[in-house]
């Protein structure tokens, strides 16, 4: 979101209020601009080393997002038979598709790799199983956990040692010997630290983790050091710099290619850094509640939209894109669901009033993505900003959307 001379918000010379008069509200809008230039970001960062950028797109599946990723030459990484076969539809063939699912059944694994995706394999039973299936005659890769505790908060920690995902460093033995017993072609070592991870230390660490690591694998191609970047989330913020990140990790990565006998491959699978800044939620003030303990403003929106305020205290910065220049005041911007959907608490705003715009700032990643139809309501549409030119690229729902899969109408 861009201001102009007289102080007005603006998407590509879009203004909020256009947008919502156009396309409704509540509305996603998001910025092609913004993609282009966080995927440019992270290339540039990293042009010492043969890097590939997995995009892990649980962060935002819209079809027209991951053929702008494919248009951009970012692959994909998926979490579920669903993303990949959004990837799909996108246009990615399977070999470009990364699946990295969490203690699914193993008949997901088979069908990624009969498709011919490649598979992180994130526990030993599937990986003796994985050895007793297809021996040598398919890749793989192996998700480690490598007991490094790292991210904006526990909840979107995952490589601590309590944590759920990937197979212990400290399992080393144990994997090893299977790989060994199938003579399995593991052609990658994969961990994924979590999430807002800002400074260069934890993926250094978890990178020297994974390089000692490997050096008991044979057959590798691929490091993955995962996603996890850090992105602004309010003005001033401290966010990953990339620029360092990639020179200190470069440096080390060749120093490890040498020592290991062969130029591999470095991938990272960023979901939020290369999508959350480019998206908007657009959504409007229904009425504003002056209670003696605290002025409430509620919008035509709640958890149904964007739950992540509520699931794990994720703050976004919102703007009065109606109301720029008006007189601060203090107000708790609540949703519209029956049950406590705080957005935010005691955030100082400009002055808001009834029928005003506000938007919310970092909704490109895990917003319409974990959105539901609680309260029986619709989840909003999708619009891209490209060219200064916006184009719907998910509509809105409706209730046959709600009834579609009910028996017995
Ligand atoms: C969710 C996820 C990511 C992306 O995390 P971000 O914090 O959005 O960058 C990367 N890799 C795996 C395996 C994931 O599950």
């Amino acid at each position: 979101m861009q201001r102009n001379e007289s102080n007005q918000y603006h998407i590509q010379g879009l203004s909020p209020e256009k947008l919502v008069q156009e396309f409704e509200s509540p509305l996603y809008v998001y910025d092609a601009g913004t993609i282009r230039q966080k995927v440019g970001e992270l290339q540039s960062a990293f042009q010492a080393v043969d890097l590939k950028i997995k995009y892990a797109c649980k962060a935002n599946t819209n079809l027209s997002i991951l053929r702008l990723m494919r248009e951009l030459g970012v692959e994909l990484d998926v979490v579920s038979p669903g993303e990949m076969q959004m990837g799909v539809l996108a246009g990615y063939t399977t070999s470009q598709i990364t699946f990295t699912p969490s203690g699914v059944p193993f008949s997901e694994v088979k069908q990624a790799v009969d498709a011919g995706a490649i598979v992180n394999l994130d526990s030993l039973p599937l990986l003796e199983w994985f050895g007793q299936t297809y021996g040598a005659t398919k890749p793989c890769m192996i998700r480690i956990k490598p007991n490094v505790a790292a991210g904006g908060n526990e909840k979107i920690m995952t490589a601590h040692a309590d944590s759920k995902f990937g197979i212990s460093v400290l399992l080393l033995d144990s994997i090893l010997d299977i790989v060994n017993r199938y003579d399995i072609k593991v052609i990658g070592l994969h961990q994924h630290t979590g999430s807002d991870i800002k400074d260069a230390a934890p993926f250094l660490k978890v990178a020297d983790i994974l390089f000692d690591a490997a050096k008991h694998f044979k057959d590798l191609q691929i490091i993955d050091l995962g996603g996890g970047f850090k992105v602004s989330y309010k003005p001033g913020d401290g966010i990953t710099d990339m620029k360092l990140l990639g020179s200190k990790i470069s440096e080390r990565f060749q120093k490890f290619c040498q020592a290991y006998g062969k130029p591999l491959q470095l991938w990272f699978e960023p979901g939020k850094f290369l999508v959350s800044e480019s998206g908007y939620l657009l959504t409007t003030v229904t009425v504003v509640k002056e209670d003696p303990a605290r002025n409430f403003v509620h919008i035509d929106s709640g958890l149904n939209h964007l739950i992540r305020p509520m699931m794990y205290g994720s703050y976004h910065h919102i703007l009065n894109t109606s109301n720029p220049s008006g007189p601060e005041k203090h107000y708790n911007v609540v949703g519209y669901i029956c049950e406590t959907d705080t957005f935010a608490s005691d955030r100082v705003l400009p002055e808001v009033r009834q029928n005003d715009i506000l938007a919310f700032m970092n909704a490109g990643a895990y917003g319409i993505t974990m959105s539901s139809n609680y309260n029986a309501r619709f989840r909003p549409a999708e619009v891209l900003v490209d060219h200064g030119q916006a184009s719907l690229i998910k509509r809105r729902e409706t209730l046959e959307d709600l009834l579609r899969t009910q028996m017995g109408l």
